[in-house]
């Protein structure tokens, strides 16, 4: 079996048209909606997403504003901006790129952006929305898999298997409750699962979210499954890959995301997404 491959850059730019239009809708209403992005510090990586997502939102007539600080910049003045653009009407999505500097608590800055502006889904009230199945913003990776998912007609998974494989706070586990809601029977796979292998290969659906290069095999892929790798790993050689072995599992699987050009994308759409829906709720 050869997979078919979910292009997520191609579906991303779909959505992104509907989003410019929703964003065109609300300009035309008064309203423009605007996403505040604050980066501290000067990490490489970090800049390159905070460009994408600023010209993302460019393009989607979205405005945004970044908020850059030094990588010294104390927690408490880190606060009060974030306290700052709470207050502020005209900014309805708060971004705080992670990782912050070790000397910040990441969690209490999170914890700080208002829940009705917090367009990465990671407060404490937006997850524990989505673990109760209340209205809420969702984490943009998660989102975005979920969108993978129904745009190849898999939207009610009532009697399927999904394995997760990673479980942190901004991936795998709201990935796993996202999952359970489309009502898959669902697994989460860690660093102290035994046989990890066993596990992955009974997945219908199969999400690597691990941040290990090309770790899942395709001896680890139930025929058929879908495949959604979130992982981003870059090799010695400056090139990217994810924790699935593309070439292996796409002999096996019936659907497999890219990397790059799969999850990646999808994400900042749904970031796009979510300070729309802020900015509609405000
Ligand atoms: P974390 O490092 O926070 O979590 C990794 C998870 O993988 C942990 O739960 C860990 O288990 C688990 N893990 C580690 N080693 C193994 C192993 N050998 N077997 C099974 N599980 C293992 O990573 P993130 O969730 O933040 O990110 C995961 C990947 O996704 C990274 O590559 C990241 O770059 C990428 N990413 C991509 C995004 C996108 O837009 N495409 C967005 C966000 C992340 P344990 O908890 O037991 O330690």
């Amino acid at each position: 079996m050869t997979a078919q491959r979910i292009d997520g850059k191609d579906l991303a730019a779909q959505l992104r048209a509907g989003l410019a239009e929703r964003a065109a809708a609300l300009r035309a209403s008064g309203r423009q909606p605007a996403l505040a992005v604050v980066l501290v510090g000067d990490d490489p990586a970090s800049q390159v997403y905070v460009r994408n997502k600023i010209a993302a939102c460019k393009q989607a007539g979205i405005l945004s504003v970044h908020h850059a600080l030094d990588a010294g910049v104390r927690e408490g003045e880190l606060l009060a901006r974030i306290h700052a653009l709470n207050h502020d009407d005209a900014v309805h999505g708060i971004l705080v790129q992670l990782p912050l500097p070790r000397h910040i608590d990441s969690q209490r800055v999170i914890e700080a952006i208002s829940p009705l502006k917090d367009v990465d889904g990671f407060h404490v009230a937006n997850a524990g929305a989505l673990l109760v199945g209340r209205p809420g913003l969702r984490p943009c990776t998660p989102l975005g898999c979920v969108r993978m998912l129904q745009h190849i007609g898999l939207s009610d998974l009532r009697g399927r298997h999904a394995v997760v494989v990673g479980r942190s706070n901004i991936v795998g586990k709201p990935m796993a409750l996202m999952l359970l809601e489309m009502n898959a029977t669902v697994t989460i796979a860690h660093s102290g699962t035994p046989d990890l292998a066993q596990t992955c290969r009974r997945a219908d659906v199969l999400v690597a979210a691990v941040g290990r290069p090309r770790m899942i095999g395709g001896e680890m892929i139930k025929p058929g499954a879908a495949v959604i790798d979130v992982g981003i790993n870059r090799l010695p050689d400056g090139t990217l890959c994810g924790d699935v072995d593309f070439a292996a599992a796409s002999e096996v699987a019936g659907w497999i995301t890219p990397v790059p050009g799969g999850v990646g994308p999808m994400t900042i759409a749904m970031l796009l997404a979510n300070t729309l829906q802020a900015c509609e709720q405000a």
